[in-house]
This record gives C-alpha cells, structure tokens and sequence, in this order.
C-alpha cells in the first residue's frame, strides 16, 4: 500500500521536510537531528542550513510537489528536480530566482547537479542568466556526453536548447543584498577584525561599489533526494552559491561526490561550508555508510558530529528502508 502524503518540519538548523513518511507529523518543536524507517516513496527537500522557520512553507509544498510525481508513478530523478525546480522559484531560496547576488550588486552566478542511483550525474557551474539551474544540469545528463559544464559555456548550452535568457533576480535578493553589504560596512568599520580583504583580488566584470567589504554567510541553498517505488532513488541540489566570494566562485554543489551522491543504496543532499564539504567529500562518504547498512539518520548525525563546529553543515539522507535529516 501506498503511504499517504505526510510533510514533518525537522530542523531549525536546516530547514527540511520528509514526505511520503507513513509515521510522520507535522512537529511544532524544532530539532537538528530527526529520521527513521520508511518504505516506498519518499522525497525529502532542503531549504538550506541556517534557513529560519518562517520559511518552513516553502520546503514542506517542494517535498510534497515531489512526492505527487512519485505517487503518479514518476521515477526518483524527476521527483527530485520537481521539488528543486519548486524551490528555485521560490524567491527567498537562495537559489534560481531568488539567487545571492554577488558584491558587485549585479553578478548572479549559480551551481546546480542532478545524479541517479544508476550512477548518471551532471552539473553546471556559474552559470548565468537562467531561472533553473537544476533542469540545465539535467539537460546536459540528457543531451551531452559531459559530466559538468561551466560558465559563459554552460550559459550558452542552456540558451541554445531554449532556455530564456533572464537575469533571475528579484525584489528579495535585492533586499537581501542590501542587508548584506549594509552589515559589510558595519563589520569593515571595526578596528577589531580580522576578516578577509576581498577588494584587494576584485575580479568581477563590473566595478567595485563604493561600500563593498567582507562577510560571508550560507544558506538558503536548496536540494531533494527521492526515492521511487520500485527503489531507485536520485539526487538534486541548487545554489546562488555563498553571497561573498570572489567571481567565478565554484562551490560544492556541482563537484562529483561533494554536494550530493546516488547509488543503488541511497542519496545523500549537502548544505552549508561549500568548501569544507568539498575536502572530506561529504556526499560520497555518507554515502559510503548507507552503502554498508548504516541507517540513514545515523549516516547523517556521524557525519555532522564528525564536521568541525565553526562550519555550517546540513545534510538529507535516503537509504533503502530509512531516511535522515542533520544539521547545525
Ligand atoms: N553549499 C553551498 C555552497 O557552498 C552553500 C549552501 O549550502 O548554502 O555553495
């Protein structure tokens, strides 16, 4: 039998939404850690680590917009970027149209990747002027012979096959941004800082605003991992990648094995320090243990113990008989 639609707010941490769960509910107490057993289909999205619970709506409706392709008998690649696409046109995600813009107050450059149990994946990397980063990395699964491409190349690929060539920006990132560079300011004006001076190495095609300085902060990025009725599960993550960093920043989410991972034993999803990630190749790792019996909360919750504090880390997790959610 079919388990009945069910969404369950998870974390505080990281916002994250399990649907298909038989035994879920919808929880009013937040937690950053939460999983259990569960057959049949089941999608489970992400808004990002450090999304607060005002924005719970948005991953709870992508996690249930999956499922529906699940339970109409779609398989587990188009689940997933069903509830990815749903996030990335959902403005106050980080991702798509609501994507960071960068310290020039105009770049927006995104990463996205999709990957199959059956071990196909693809991914695009700074790519411009698209409104879904996510279905150009499925396209270039579908039409191309590569694994990743990037930049004005990856822009050019997604026009091509008729993707509209839009800035996606809109009144949120804005405003995010000018929260973003107002705090910049305050944090430039201290005496007592240490942070990176990102003006010394500027590389963006348009000048430095006047008031542009450092600080960093992730989030908002988002992701699904599905997994179908008849077992096969898939992987999908977005980003308007971290809102201070030099152009052409590459972060985790289209690095084979780092963002997100598939096998035949589960998919793992990432949020967070894009390049702490990348150095223990975290997807791939907890992977690893879902491929040796660990249950999937446990996979998560090892690998979130196991990450150093002072970094971001949210991770959503599917294996064959469970699901599991961490973060911090
Ligand atoms: N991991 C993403 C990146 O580093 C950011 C995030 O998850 O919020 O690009």
């Amino acid at each position: 039998m079919r388990p009945a639609p069910r969404s369950l707010l998870l974390s505080a941490a990281l916002l994250a939404f399990a649907a298909g769960v038989p035994e879920a509910r919808t929880a009013d107490t937040l937690a950053t850690l939460a999983g259990g057993r569960s057959a049949g289909p089941l999608a489970l999205t992400h808004g990002g680590v450090g999304s607060g619970p005002e924005l719970a709506d948005g991953p709870r409706a992508a996690a249930d917009t999956a499922l529906k392709v699940l339970l109409a008998g779609g398989s587990s690649l188009d689940a997933a970027t069903a509830g990815t696409v749903h996030l990335e046109n959902d403005p106050r995600f980080n991702a798509g149209t609501g994507a960071n813009i960068r310290l020039d107050g105009k770049t927006i450059q995104m990463d996205a990747a999709v990957m199959t149990g059956a071990g196909r994946f693809a991914a695009v990397g700074v790519i411009e002027r698209v409104r879904n980063p996510v279905l150009v990395a499925r396209a270039v699964m579908d039409s191309t012979p590569h694994l990743f491409l990037a930049g004005e190349g990856a822009t050019r690929f997604a026009h091509r096959i008729g993707f509209a060539d839009v800035v996606p920006t809109c009144p949120e990132a804005e405003a995010k941004y000018r929260a973003r560079m107002k705090r910049l300011g305050e944090l430039y004006a201290r005496t007592d800082t240490t942070i990176y001076d990102w003006r010394r190495y500027w590389n963006f095609p348009n000048p430095m605003p006047a008031d542009v300085l450092d600080w960093g902060k992730h989030g908002d990025t988002v992701g699904t991992v599905a997994r179908d009725a008849s077992g096969r599960f898939a992987a999908t993550l977005s980003t308007g990648g971290t809102s201070v960093t030099l152009y052409g920043r590459v972060g985790d989410v289209p690095v084979y094995g780092c963002g997100l991972y598939a096998g035949p034993a589960g998919a793992v999803a990432c949020t967070g320090e894009g390049e702490e990630i990348i150095k223990r190749f975290m997807a791939h790792a907890v992977y690893e243990k879902l491929a040796h019996g660990v249950s999937a909360r446990r996979a998560v919750e090892e690998a979130v113990r196991a990450f150093p504090e002072r970094f971001d880390l949210g991770l959503i997790a599917v294996g064959r008989e469970g699901w599991g959610v961490a973060g911090r």
